[in-house]
């Protein structure tokens, strides 16, 4: 199990497991927010606070909303526009980094081929 806070602790998430690879992405979004993203099923992530209380930003093309902490502004995670959608990322940059020191990390070019540069 992982945990995730953002700056104040306003924004709290656990994590159920942990992931294969950490995903660096250069998408126009992606590359301003700085996340380093985890992704997995909303099912695997519970949050412990300020669950709802984060603001969203819906991006261009509206299939996911980015979230943030409202307080001290970390980027925390985004989740699928559609409720039913089976894909989410937690930024890891809220983890301890001694807690995911030694993943891999991945870079996705989001921002044209939509595929892993490696
Ligand atoms: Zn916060």
């Amino acid at each position: 199990m992982l945990e995730a806070s953002c700056h104040c602790g306003a924004v709290r998430l656990e994590i159920a497991a942990r992931p294969l690879w950490l995903t660096e992405c250069n998408c126009s979004l992606c590359r301003r927010r700085g996340a380093l993203w985890l992704h997995c099923h909303p099912a695997e992530v519970t949050f412990t606070a300020g669950a709802g209380s984060t603001a969203e930003y819906l991006q261009g093309d509206r299939t996911l909303a980015m979230h943030h902490c409202p307080t001290c502004g970390c980027t925390t995670h985004w989740s699928p526009a559609d409720p039913a959608g089976q894909r989410m990322a937690v930024n890891a940059r809220l983890i301890d980094p001694q807690a995911i020191a030694g993943l891999r990390i991945r870079r996705f070019d989001g921002a044209d081929s939509f595929d892993f540069l490696d």
